[in-house]
């Protein structure tokens, strides 16, 4: 569906970071890192985009707002909160936890932005895709819009085909990469068909294909594309004490990127370029998909500490 107006969500911008590092000048690969920024830390990167039509459906339905669903320290979560709240719409989700948590930090955004919260336990949580369990939750909400998990979905991946990944100020990227879970931003990038696209799992999930596929649309020339399936390590969510020490490392060339997501991919990039896997003469764009709201909560958790909150958010010169 087509909307003729551009829905007001707060402004983004784009930006391009060089990255300097002695691997990439041994292998004669330029690396870019595309940012999407908003004044709004919590909608920055691919949620962004990935919510933009399913906030201006909602609008252009005449809903009152939406609800979705997420895990209790979900990106997606605080992004669809925020971006609600600048819309003037309502919010609801429900969370994967078997009971509220005021201290939960992704959460207490997510209250403090307006958003409605219902504990779910994990089986509940389990029939989220199936079509019925949705058609019930929809009549129950019939003045609310329903945003899949992490706004993947047609609209989302439309979303962020809109973004341009393959033009860097140096010129044309040979291969766009990004950090893929559920596979939206990886079909969005892929329907934009600008270059060859990589995608990095940060989730061990042998149906990711399937679901890029689903999301891809049909009659429409499309990127080569590729998932590497080599850096998810012991799974989403899980980082070795090497890769928060990477993290670091990119936070002092001031590239703050966390351990989840972007860290884990752009991790795994630097060992397919050392590995000699893009030919010298590469020219690389690394889509910075956000998500650094999440080191709040594995702060809280106690997964990683102050010091590297603060370093790899960006607050402390390293
Ligand atoms: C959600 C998220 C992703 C994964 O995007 P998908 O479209 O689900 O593949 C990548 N990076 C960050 C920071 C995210 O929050």
């Amino acid at each position: 569906m087509l909307y003729s107006s551009e829905i007001q969500l707060p402004a983004a911008r784009q930006r391009w970071q060089p990255l300097s590092h002695t691997l990439l000048l041994r292998h004669q690969v330029q690396l870019w890192i595309c940012h999407l920024e908003t004044d709004l830390a919590e909608v920055s990167g691919n949620k962004w985009l990935k919510l933009k039509y399913h906030l201006a459906a909602a609008q252009h339905e005449g809903m009152a707002g939406v609800f979705t669903f997420g895990g209790a320290f979900s990106n997606h979560l605080c992004a669809v909160a925020a971006a609600c709240r600048q819309l003037g719409l309502t919010s609801m989700a429900y969370v994967r936890a078997d009971k509220p948590d005021p201290a939960n930090p992704t959460l207490r955004f997510c209250q403090q932005q307006g958003m409605q919260l219902h504990f779910v336990d994990r089986n509940s949580y389990r029939l989220r895709h199936q079509s019925d369990f949705i058609r019930r939750l929809q009549q129950q909400h019939p003045r609310l819009l329903m945003v899949p998990e992490g706004g993947s979905s047609a609209d989302g991946a439309r979303g962020v085909a809109g973004l341009d990944l393959a033009t860097t100020p140096d010129g044309p990227a040979d291969t766009i990469i990004c950090a893929t879970a559920s596979g939206g931003t990886l079909a969005g990038i892929i329907s934009r068909n600008d270059a060859a696209v990589l995608g990095i799992a940060v989730v061990k999930d042998p149906s990711l294909p399937d679901k890029v596929l689903q999301l891809l649309p049909a009659q429409q020339s499309l990127s080569r594309w590729q998932i590497n399936t080599d850096f998810t390590g012991a799974g989403y969510g899980r980082f070795s004490p090497e890769l928060l020490q990477f993290c670091r490392d990119m936070a002092q060339q001031r590239l703050y990127v966390e351990p989840v997501y972007t860290g884990k991919a752009l991790n795994g990039l630097f060992s397919l370029i050392a590995a000699g896997y893009f030919p010298a003469g590469s020219r690389l764009s690394f889509f910075h998909t956000g998500g650094l709201q999440g080191l709040k909560g594995m702060h809280y958790r106690g997964l990683i500490t102050a010091a590297d909150l603060a370093l790899l958010s960006g607050l402390t010169a390293g």
